[in-house]
């Protein structure tokens, strides 16, 4: 058992402005990754103030669409290669971050259009990259992995290098616009990174600890949620939760909600956390371990399993899917089935279908 594996990623709380010399250091180049909300949101601008006056030259790949394929990655590192970025700065959400963290490591290959490098076990090589989260939810700046879509999967797969950001800077004002469905999904994306990680077959005492103070702290959301309340508090509070998720995640790795999410996500564009927050409930009655569970469901605030599969139909919208839907789902994720070693249970492919079906079907 893995006591303690946390990596280090220098974290600073508010106004970019205060940190401005924390971007010194890693070259003279940089390559921004983001998609087109940080222009609006205050997020690009203030970075490219703090470049200009460090005199640090940059260029803009801003190309970066929701669950990005990984064809993006070729094209943003191509930028990168040409510009001679010495470092990376991803801004957004983890679509962002991810192809960020992804092209990192293509941009030290000679050749950019060979992603197979991203799925191979080889040397974390990688030039640095520097985080700007703009939504609270995926933690991606402080776990190690990138999602991305396979076209040829169906599916969403996580690029098996490890690049871990060297600094995150987390200002909650750029989250103050955010669409109220994606706060939500975001949030919900969230508990499932706290759930995935106290149910996972590499759960440990740290982990633990760090989940159950989530799951504490989630309790005291639940009427924001409930009402679409987002005031700047929940905002605040989401925001570190997203953080201390994504530390946990980073250990554990995600399990079954996430794994079974990812097709629901790439055949129906379902957001990220309502794909996981749609599956985690029937999951929770699939798995064994029932102290945990009880424990879990009353951290958070729920008397049994049934309330927490209501606040999730209530909170998640229904994608309508259908048998034929689910079928190809369990196809999928049963075509690589050697992701499914997080559940620390045996998992039959009846048994993701029937966590499909109940999920989704009634
Ligand atoms: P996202 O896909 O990065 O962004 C969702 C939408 O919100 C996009 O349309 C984006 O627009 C917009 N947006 C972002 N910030 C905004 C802001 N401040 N104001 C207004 N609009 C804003 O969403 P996400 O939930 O943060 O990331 C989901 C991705 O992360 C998925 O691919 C998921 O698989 C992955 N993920 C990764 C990890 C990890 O450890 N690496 C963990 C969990 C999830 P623009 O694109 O125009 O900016
Ligand atoms: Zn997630």
């Amino acid at each position: 058992m893995t006591l303690s594996s946390f990596e280090s990623v220098r974290i600073c709380m508010g106004e970019l402005d205060e940190y401005y010399e924390d971007f010194y250091g890693y070259g003279s180049r940089a390559l921004i990754v983001t998609g087109k909300s940080s222009a609006k949101n205050g997020a690009l601008g203030d970075v490219l103030r703090i470049l200009k006056k460090l005199e640090i030259d940059c260029i803009v790949y801003n190309n970066v669409t929701q669950n990005p394929p990984i064809e993006s990655v070729s094209e943003c590192a191509t930028i990168g290669l040409d510009f001679k970025a010495d470092f990376i700065i991803a801004i957004g959400g983890g679509s962002a971050i991810d192809v960020a963290k992804a092209a990192s490591v293509l941009i030290t290959c000679e050749n950019p259009n060979d992603t197979t490098i991203l799925f191979c076990d080889g040397l974390d090589e990688f030039i640095p990259v520097i985080a700007v989260p703009t939504t609270a939810g995926t933690g991606s700046e402080s776990t190690g992995s990138a999602i991305l879509t396979s076209h040829e999967q169906k599916t969403k797969v996580s690029i098996k290098r490890r690049v871990y950001c060297k600094k995150a800077f987390i200002n909650v004002n750029y989250t103050i616009g955010l669409p109220d469905e994606v706060t939500l999904s975001t949030a919900i994306d969230v508990l499932s990174h706290y759930i995935d990680g106290y149910m996972s077959t590499n759960a440990n005492l740290e982990t633990d600890a760090l989940a159950e103070n989530g799951f504490r702290e989630f309790s005291k959301l639940l009427q924001n949620i409930a009402k679409r309340d987002f005031d700047l508090n929940f905002r605040k509070k989401i925001m570190m939760m997203s953080n201390c998720a994504g530390h946990v995640i980073s250990v554990t790795r995600t399990t079954l909600p996430h794994i079974l999410g990812y097709p629901l996500t790439y055949q129906k564009r379902v957001l990220h956390g309502f794909s996981c927050g749609l599956l985690t409930y029937k999951f929770l009655e699939f798995h064994k371990d029932t102290k945990k569970k009880t424990r879990l469901l009353d951290l958070c605030g729920f008397t049994e399993n049934g309330d927490f599969g209501l606040f999730m139909k209530s909170v998640c919208p229904n994608p309508n899917c259908t048998e034929v839907d689910i079928q190809r789902y369990t196809d999928t994720v049963w075509a690589d089935r050697s992701r499914l070693h997080t559940h620390p249970f045996d998992v039959e492919r009846e048994d993701i279908l029937n966590i499909y079906r109940e999920s989704l079907l009634i």
